[in-house]
């Protein structure tokens, strides 16, 4: 089963993410997590992209798509995999049907969370991770960028069919509730 968990920075996707990982035994592709662990280790790509998540706007698409198409081809991601934080625009979209497509795959849910934008700004600044990317100003530039470039990654996948909608307001445990609900 292969699940894209989509939805504006401070929707909660990485949390649920976390959730889905043991109840479905998928593993969990997030490239935020990856972008930062790279950056942490120095890494070529760490230092590549350093400014560009600093400054809250979004890596591109062919260093994304690369990266993902590489990760994936791992062991671990042979029976499915839960996509966080990716795909962020169209063209990443489109890339990533045409690489499953070629394996025999496809996108089986794209779980969308919803959330008030007063609501995210309040979760990412109360979240306190440290992230050189929350504060209000790149929190601003984030979510500009989320409506700008990632929202249209909807309507793509809505033309699918696979779509579903989640309220993302409540307890992580309701969350997480509905998710498992659409799921079944
Ligand atoms: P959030 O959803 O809270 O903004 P992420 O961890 O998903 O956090 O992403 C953090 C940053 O990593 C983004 O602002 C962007 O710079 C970069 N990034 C992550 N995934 C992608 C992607 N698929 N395409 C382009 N940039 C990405």
């Amino acid at each position: 089963m292969n699940i894209i968990l989509f939805g504006p920075p401070g929707a909660g996707k990485g949390t649920q993410a976390e959730k889905m990982i043991s109840h479905y035994n998928l593993p969990h592709l997030s490239t935020g997590n990856i972008f930062r662990e790279n950056i942490k280790n120095k890494t070529a790509l760490g230092k590549k992209v350093t400014s560009i998540l600093d400054a809250g706007k979004l890596v591109p698409d062919e260093t994304v798509v690369e990266l993902v198409t590489d990760e994936i081809k791992k062991e671990k991601y042979k029976n499915g995999v839960i996509f966080d934080g990716f795909p962020r625009t169209v063209k990443q979209a489109e890339e990533l049907d045409a690489f499953l497509h070629k394996n025999g795959k496809k996108v089986d849910s794209f779980i969308t969370l919803s959330v008030p934008e007063k609501e995210l700004i309040n979760r990412i600044l109360s979240r306190g991770q440290g992230r050189s990317d929350d504060t209000p100003e790149k929190i601003k530039t984030r979510l500009q960028v989320y409506h700008d470039e990632t929202e249209p990654v909807f309507a793509h996948y809505k033309k699918k069919n696979v779509v579903k909608e989640i309220d993302g307001v409540g307890t992580i445990e309701e969350i997480f509730d509905r998710i498992k609900s659409v799921l079944s």
